[in-house]
């Protein structure tokens, strides 16, 4: 921590308060709390007048670095802008309780079910359940319905899922998660799945495959269709990671895609606030055959038109969350996609897949491209031979750009590209925002060569410079010692 900067223990000074609270007036409780379980001596907080303890906040948010400050270009994040109007509109929501009779909330239901139908002829699937709270939640549900499916066909002995070493990081986990053996499966030179690695992997133990599409190289997958054939005729189910539809909405659907299961991030493409570990929402799609083992409870209609919670499903993989979901996530994601329509939502994604195609074709010659083809909507790119010769890694260009007032993009992810720079621009910026980044980025390149050290010093305008990333991940003190 830079010297200038004090925290909040620092400036601490016995006796002063922020507040003046009156005398009571009621009589104090007494608790009956076991001396065991008492604390012996009294906390140890910080001791402030009402300024300083302003001050502090105000400069807290101040250093906080989001989409409302800044370009934020975090690549297979989808950090775009989120609208005001969908944060105004989900507090309208907030008297509503979870366990209101039906009755009560019909609509809140109307809204859960419209959002489902929406989602599912946004992705060509049957049905949709809301409930997952997150991408990487979204993906073990989903799993679940393959492994659900195969052992209600008594198809014991699937238990294979493969993974292409191009997908996120989440899908190995979630399949190990769901109780699966992961096979990981090679890329091909171009990028895509290596179709023979594929059948070479496929046999009567694959349970299924799960697609990152487009994939964490930024890469449409040219040979879809034939990944489809080649696992269903294997017996295997197909899972699409649908955290990048961004990149393809209202362009291509998975479900016409031949893929059986799939999850999307509402915090990602539909425009939800996220970081700082949520709240987020990861529906899941299934095709027909999968509907059975949805998990409940879901939203049914009875013979008088009425909307209740239909709990009576006996092949449901379950409750998988309680209550029905991030319900307010689900509204402002509800208002994002009622507000653009149709048109705007494909309009979204073009602008999404052109935008990263200008920043690539911008920064072509001043960095490097490994997969130089269009891409979608991210670009993977590294720093040049010359640039690491000068001592000037991934790491370093990110610190540098953090000085210009940028969010850096993702940095050595995907991990089968050495150094990469994964960069998502997302459609919510202008072309100057874009031309301002690009001449970041070719300003840092050009500092390689007049000044590395400078960039090896950066970032010098936060509160701490460099942190030993090691020690902090594997030591973390995540309290402040006085
Ligand atoms: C973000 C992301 C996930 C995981 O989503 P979380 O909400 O962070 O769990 C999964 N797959 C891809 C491709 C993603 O970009």
């Amino acid at each position: 921590m830079r010297s200038e900067y004090k925290l909040i223990f620092e400036r601490s000074h016995e006796g002063r308060r922020a507040y003046d609270l009156p005398a009571c007036d009621v009589p104090s409780a007494i608790l009956e709390i076991p001396d065991g379980m008492r604390a012996k001596e009294p906390l140890k907080l910080p001791e402030l007048g009402e300024v300083d303890l302003v001050r502090h906040y105000t400069n807290l948010s101040r250093r906080n670095f989001g989409v409302d400050n800044g370009f934020y270009p975090l690549g297979s994040c989808t950090m775009k802008y989120n609208p005001k109007i969908n944060e105004e509109l989900a507090p309208m929501f907030d008297d509503v309780h979870p366990l209101l009779d039906a009755e009560m909330c019909q609509g809140c239901l109307a809204l859960m079910r419209d959002m489902e139908g929406m989602l599912c002829e946004i992705c060509g699937m049957d049905a949709f359940t809301l409930q997952p709270a997150a991408g990487a939640h979204g993906e073990l549900t989903g799993l679940m319905h393959i492994r659900a499916y195969h052992e209600h066909r008594g198809d014991l002995e699937r238990k294979v899922m493969i993974v292409p070493d191009a997908a996120h990081g989440t899908n190995p986990a979630s399949a190990a998660m769901a109780g699966f053996k992961v096979k990981e499966i090679k890329s091909a030179p171009d990028g895509g799945v290596d179709l023979d690695a594929l059948r070479e992997a496929v046999g009567p133990d694959t349970a299924g495959l799960m697609l990152t599409n487009p994939s964490t190289l930024g890469l449409f997958e040219r040979n879809i269709k034939e990944i489809a054939k080649i696992v269903h005729e294997a017996g295997g189910l197909l899972y699409y990671d649908g955290a990048n539809l961004n990149a393809i909405m209202g362009i291509v659907r998975p479900g016409d895609m031949g893929f059986d299961v799939m999850h999307i991030n509402l915090h990602k493409t539909f425009s939800t606030p996220h970081g700082g570990g949520g709240p987020g929402s990861g529906p899941v799609g299934v095709k027909k055959h999968l509907i059975p083992f949805m998990p409940v409870p879901r939203i049914a209609e009875n013979d008088d038109g009425e909307l209740f919670l239909d709990y009576d499903k006996p092949e449901t993989i379950g409750k998988i969350k309680s209550f029905y979901g991030n319900f307010g996530v689900i509204v402002k994601a509800y208002c994002y996609i009622r507000s653009l329509g149709a048109k705007g939502l494909k309009e979204a994604s073009e602008n999404a897949v052109l935008n990263a195609n200008y920043i690539m074709n911008q920064l072509r010659g001043v960095y490097d491209i490994p997969h130089d083809r269009i891409c979608m909507h991210e670009c993977v790119v590294t720093p040049t031979e010359d640039m690491m010769a000068n001592g000037v890694h991934t790491s370093d260009v990110a610190k540098a750009l953090i000085d210009r007032g940028y969010h850096p993009p993702t940095i050595y992810f995907p991990l089968i590209v050495h150094e990469a720079m994964m960069i998502e621009p997302t459609e919510s910026e202008s072309v100057e925002t874009l031309d301002e980044f690009v001449e970041a980025m070719k300003g840092i390149a050009d500092q390689v060569k007049s000044d590395p050290a400078a960039i090896h010093a950066a970032p010098v305008t936060t509160p701490v410079g460099r942190p030993d990333e090691v020690t902090a991940a594997r030591k973390p003190i995540v309290k402040y010692e006085w």
